[in-house]
């Protein structure tokens, strides 16, 4: 039967472990052609693959010389960067007990030794479909509906571990506040819909100007956008934002109701902190909204920037 698994472009990552190399083995056959398999024969070994990893799925053995499956399971549900990860514990110990402790412990299933390869495979998939499906709706929860780039709750979130982060490294953390300019009169002239095809292009735009994995545009609300740029400078800011004005010049969306310019166009306020842990993120969006309120006031298409 199709499944929810086909329609992915990527192969779902499995982690097998099991002190005894033969049964990694086994469960290898049964999964590597359409899985991207790891595999760690200790406890310390499977942790670090599934911080590395970060697998969509753990078949877990419990007997293990050193570290076994219950405290690996323990360490892996403690710790945030691992706690979503779906284990199922594999093992010789066919005790009701003993699943009843596995499955307390967090485990979404267990599997007594010796196996059917039939109902591993089967239980796999549909724990995988599971995973994937949480997975999906997370990343819903985290996207402006309209434009599909992250939307304000996941700029609050990201805003909050960026500025602890730059507290904890003593780096510069920068934001720019972008808002289109006049749009009130293009969506009266052009009508909702092509103000809403303007948004999503501006978004693309926009998302399209900053290259670090760390930085981020989100749609702050209505036509304003705000991007963060963790460990950057005054200068790196001001360069990403002659950029976001340039990139959204190129689409060239003609606005003939502008008092101020014949396409659409951006104005953008910049504001560079180094946060500590006695000022508050809210101080860094003040400010940056502040020269938001300046470049529109010295007329619209500028970029203001907070002096240090
Ligand atoms: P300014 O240059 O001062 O920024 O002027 P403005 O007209 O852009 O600013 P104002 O805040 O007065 O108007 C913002 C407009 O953005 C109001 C609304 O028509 C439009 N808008 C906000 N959200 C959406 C949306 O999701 N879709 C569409 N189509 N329009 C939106
Ligand atoms: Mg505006
Ligand atoms: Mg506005």
């Amino acid at each position: 039967m199709e499944s929810w698994l086909d329609h992915r472009k990527t192969r779902p990552k499995l982690l097998l472990v099991d002190d005894q190399p033969m049964n990694i083995r086994i469960l290898n056959e049964l999964f590597r052609f359409d899985h991207d398999v790891f595999m760690a024969t200790r406890g310390e070994q499977a942790i670090e693959i599934c911080r590395e990893q970060q697998p969509d799925l753990v078949l877990l053995d419990v007997v293990m010389e050193g570290m076994d499956g219950y405290q690996v399971c323990r360490q892996l549900q403690a710790d945030p960067a691992t706690r979503d990860i779906p284990i199922i514990f594999v093992s010789a110990k066919g005790e009701e007990e003993d699943e009843a402790l596995g499955l307390e412990l967090g485990a979404v299933d267990y599997i007594s030794k010796p196996f059917n390869p039939t109902i591993v495979r089967a239980r796999v998939k549909t724990h995988l479909t599971l995973k994937l499906q949480s997975d999906y709706l997370r990343s819903l929860a985290s996207l402006d509906g309209l434009t599909g780039i992250a939307n304000r709750r996941s700029f609050d979130e990201r805003l909050a571990s960026a500025w602890a982060q730059a507290c904890r490294e003593g780096s510069p953390l920068s934001l720019l506040m972008i808002d289109i300019d006049h749009f009130k009169p293009y969506n009266d002239h052009f009508g909702h819909q092509q103000g809403d095809r303007c948004l999503r292009q501006v978004a693309l735009a926009l998302s399209q100007t900053t290259s670090r994995p760390y930085d981020l545009v989100a749609r702050y609300g209505g036509e304003e956008f705000a991007c963060l740029l963790p460990d950057t400078h005054q200068n790196g800011a001001i360069e990403v934002a002659r950029k976001m004005q340039a990139e959204v010049a190129k689409l060239a969306l003609s606005h003939p109701l502008s008092e101020t310019s014949d396409k659409v166009g951006l104005s953008i306020g910049v504001a560079v902190l180094l946060p500590t842990p006695w000022t508050e993120p809210s101080e860094l969006i003040r400010a940056a909204d502040e020269q938001l309120y300046k470049a529109k006031h010295s007329g619209r298409g500028q970029i203001s920037v907070a002096s240090l």
